[in-house]
């Protein structure tokens, strides 16, 4: 008798879901049952989000219903949001459904933990964000009537704990350049705040001279900067921080927190106090060796300690490269063969200006590195613009994989 498939059950439908999915598909073909349970039933494509905030894309194009790419490949899409893992008895479960699995591979990302800064965040709050195209939407709308005004204070920042705080530093450039661009520049203040110790750090001690090439940017373009800022409250109109200073706004955004997915928390043993899976070279868990973690769901410890909490971005480049690895061990322990390290990855950013762009990348991604290139120039805002076509069309079709800019 042929043996029955295994049943490998993905949380979560993005840049890790989506990826890990295809590569199992690719390398295990009907020997797998697979099973993609995503929150959203939709793909998108984050990095370009910032570009809606200042109306240069059309939030509707950067999305991708998943049902159809999934299903072209075979692979069984459910849009549902995990509520409950069991995994003594090897079972995520939905509202009304219940997924057994074989393997279970977590990449349902994080939640966006406003609430630990009163005030923050899209209504109820105070602050805009650029983690949906709602959100994007609703910051392009409100920036579009605070330029339209012809005077202003902007303030665009990160809470203390932030992860993913590249966004912030390419929507502050934008602005700057699109008011400079209609000669508004001289009739508003621009300021950036931010929990790293110095610009450029990104979470991960800055990559090589980029953090001098970001204090010039700030310094040319009249950027007031605050390091080891500690946002303590947003109220209407100004940001307050730990030192008593008030930061008053008539636009403000400001890159939260993130907490792992509420039913990894729920799940005993399986994730460090703030929600992220704590997990093995090999990318599974510590904890359950069927459980598989890939993108911003995994617990990566932070470089070194800040005056101020900053977390380690896990960027779409560095998720894919899990999903992969973790695909890759997965079908090794099914079939033979020898694993890889999962976090031994390197990194490839593209962070946009408005004017120009910065381009970066490091091996591996945290320090001490074997190789640095950074470079600036219009040339780069291009290539950021052609990866997301590429990308998206990645996604539509599974196309082989592409690096040479994020
Ligand atoms: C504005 C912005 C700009 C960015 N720019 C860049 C960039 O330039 N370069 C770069 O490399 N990275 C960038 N990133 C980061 C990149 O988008 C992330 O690294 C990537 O999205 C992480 O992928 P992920 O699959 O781990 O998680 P996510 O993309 O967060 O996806 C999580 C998935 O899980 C689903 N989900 C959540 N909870 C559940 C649940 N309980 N049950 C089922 N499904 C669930 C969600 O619906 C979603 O499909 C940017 C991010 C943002 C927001």
């Amino acid at each position: 008798m042929k043996p029955s498939p295994k049943r490998i059950v993905i949380a979560g439908g993005s840049f890790g879901g989506v990826n890990a999915a295809y590569a199992l598909r690719r390398a295990l073909g009907a020997e797998v049952d697979l099973t993609v349970v995503s929150k959203d039933a939709e793909f998108t494509f984050f990095p370009s989000l910032p570009w809606v905030i200042l109306g240069w894309r059309d939030a509707a194009r950067l999305k991708i219903p998943l049902d159809k790419p999934l299903a072209r490949r075979g692979i069984r899409f459910v849009s549902g949001e995990v509520r409950e893992l069991d995994p003594e008895a090897s079972e995520v479960r939905t509202e009304d459904a219940r997924f057994p699995y074989d393997v279970l591979v977590i990449a349902s990302g994080a939640e966006l933990d406003y609430a630990a800064v009163p005030g923050l965040g899209p209504q109820p709050g105070y602050t805009h964000s650029t983690f949906t195209t709602d959100d994007a939407v609703r910051a392009r709308d409100a920036l579009a009537r605070v330029l339209s005004q012809g005077q202003g204070r902007i303030v665009i920042g990160a809470a203390p704990g932030a992860s993913c705080i590249g966004p912030a530093y390419e929507i502050v450039m934008m602005i700057d350049t699109v008011l400079r661009s209609a000669r508004k520049r001289h009739r508003f203040s621009v300021a950036f705040l931010t929990p790293e110790p110095f610009l450029g750090h990104f979470g991960i001690g800055g990559v090589g001279m980029f953090p001098r090439l970001m204090a010039d940017e700030f310094a040319e373009r009249d950027i007031e900067s605050m390091t080891n800022a500690k946002i303590v409250e947003a109220r209407p109109d100004r940001l307050i921080l730990s030192d008593g200073s008030e930061w008053r706004f008539d636009f403000s955004l400001v890159i939260p927190a993130f907490l792992g997915s509420p039913f990894v928390r729920a799940c005993d043993g399986l994730a460090n106090p703030k929600g992220f899976v704590t997990v093995t070279p090999h990318l599974n868990s510590t904890r359950y060796d069927n459980v598989y973690a890939v993108g911003v769901a995994v617990a990566i410890p932070p470089v070194g300690p800040t005056p101020v909490p900053v977390a380690v971005p896990k960027t779409g480049h560095l998720t894919e490269q899990m999903a992969r690895a973790a695909a890759h061990n997965i079908v090794v322990e099914l079939k033979g063969g020898t694993k890889v390290d999962g976090l031994n990855l390197s990194g490839t950013c593209i962070a946009d200006g408005g004017d120009t762009a910065f381009y970066f990348s490091a091996e591996p991604f945290l320090p001490p590195r074997n190789k640095i290139v950074h470079k600036k120039g219009k040339w780069a805002r291009y290539l950021k613009l052609a990866f997301e076509k590429y990308y998206l069309a990645h996604i539509r079709y599974d196309l082989p994989v592409l690096h040479f800019g994020w």
